[in-house]
Order: C-alpha cells, then structure tokens, then sequence
C-alpha cells in the first residue's frame, strides 16, 4: 500500500511548517510542525517536508550574514 505524502515546506530555522492550506489575508502562515499535523491529521513521518526559511528566520540569516561580512 502507498503512503500518501503530505508536502510540506519546512523551515530548517525553526521547525515550522508551511500551512499552505490556510491561507489568511494571502499571507502564508507558518506553524509547528506538531499543530500542522493534528490539523490535518497527519503523521509527522507522513509528511514530504522540503527544506525552506520561514520570513522571520530568513531576516535572521540575512542580519547574520551582514554582521559575519563586517
Ligand atoms: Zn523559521
């Protein structure tokens, strides 16, 4: 039997997930992994997660990439 995977985008900064089922005001909302799966009733292990950088972490990298360039 397969197991159908559940893609999701995973922030390698933070551990959230890309809620892209949930979209409020357009804006993506990001939420823990834990909350995303009892939402859609997911196991962890049944989650595709590509790696990506939520908003927050992303800004967080970029000020530390300036800060290692000074
Ligand atoms: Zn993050």
């Amino acid at each position: 039997m397969m197991m159908t995977l559940l893609s999701a985008r995973f922030c390698v900064g933070c551990g959230q997930v890309l809620d892209e089922l949930q979209l409020s005001d357009n804006r993506h909302c990001w939420i823990n992994a834990h909350a995303y799966c009892e939402r859609y009733g997911y196991r962890f292990n049944e989650l595709h997660l590509i790696e990506d950088t939520c908003p927050p972490c992303a800004r967080v990298l970029a000020i530390g990439r300036r800060e290692a360039a000074v």
